[in-house]
């Protein structure tokens, strides 16, 4: 689809007239610093939060609520002529809102979806409200700790995908002519979401969407770094110590599994990040 790139000083009709419509039918993809704030503000446990308002392991809010604009299903936070429940920890793709956000060669990047102002269909009346910059409209959203949180769980996905490259690359596992991995990347990267999670399992599953971690919630990137430390800890004690080349052939389809799950709650595209993993280890020597 077409997108209209944006500058950080550019003039957009973007005071919310915070009618909801936006609270319906879309996608609202999580982090789990994400996951955690929202459950905080709803005062439940994250577990209970992603239970009852989540999809596929948590990376996904769930829009199971009153059909409205569009007879579209409203969001599971959305209260029906009040607005959104957990306003305070609402997560970044709803406080970018219309806006999108790219990182191209360490670049951040604005955007919107289409040549026509995406607000101007179901708020008509933004037009008549005070036109702010695309600066303005994040420093009101106050997204700075929510994108520092994003870019940071890119490292923790990257590193996961370290992981399972050093599962094929330097056990040996690609010298032996092992040709089962890399079609497997492929097709974890070309999965539905649920058929993804499924694979993955659910306690690989908690480790990366129910850290447990106390009390840095104010600090998303102590959060992120924290919850790092917990992940390569985990794939060290399951995957230091095995010896054969069909265990490691099934660590580094897992734990690739894992970086392709957090890459899709993070809003990248786990098909393109597959297909360029996949490039990187035939380089190196691995083949499919
Ligand atoms: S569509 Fe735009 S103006 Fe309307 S509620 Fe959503 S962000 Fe606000
Ligand atoms: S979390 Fe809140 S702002 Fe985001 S879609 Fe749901 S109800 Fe709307």
């Amino acid at each position: 689809m077409l997108t209209t790139k944006l500058g950080i000083q550019d003039i957009l009709p973007l005071t919310c007239s915070r009618t909801g419509t936006c609270c319906h039918g879309k996608l609202v993809l999580l982090n789990p610093w994400e996951l955690a704030c929202l459950a905080k503000e709803k005062k439940i446990t994250t577990r209970e939060f992603r239970d009852l308002y989540c999809e596929f392991g948590g990376i996904r809010l769930r829009f199971n609520g009153k059909p409205g604009w569009k007879q579209q299903q409203a969001c599971s936070q959305y209260v029906d002529n009040v607005g959104c429940s957990v306003h305070l920890g609402r997560p970044l793709s709803c406080r970018l809102y219309p806006l999108g956000r790219q990182i191209q060669s360490k670049e951040v990047h604005y955007m919107y979806q289409g040549n026509e102002f995406p607000c101007l269909e179901g708020c008509p009346e933004v037009s008549g409200l005070p036109h702010l910059s695309v600066g303005e409209y994040l420093t009101g959203q106050l997204t700075d700790r929510f994108e520092k949180a994003q870019d940071e769980y890119l490292e923790v996905m990257e590193n996961l995908a370290d992981v399972a490259f050093v599962l094929l690359l330097d056990t040996g596992l690609a010298k032996s002519g092992d040709k089962k991995t890399l079609p497997l990347w492929r097709e974890m990267g070309n999965e539905l979401p649920e058929v993804l999670a499924n694979r993955i399992g659910q306690e690989w599953i908690d480790c990366l969407m129910l850290p447990e971690i106390s009390g840095d919630l104010d600090d998303p990137i102590l959060f992120a770094r924290k919850h790092n430390e917990l992940l390569q800890l985990r794939a060290q004690e399951q995957f230091g110590a095995l010896q054969t080349n069909k265990e490691l052939h099934e660590a580094s389809v897992l734990i690739m599994g894992v970086a392709l799950h957090l890459a899709r709650g993070i809003g990248a595209d786990p098909k393109i990040l597959a297909e360029h993993w996949i490039d990187t280890a035939k380089n190196h020597g691995a083949q499919e």
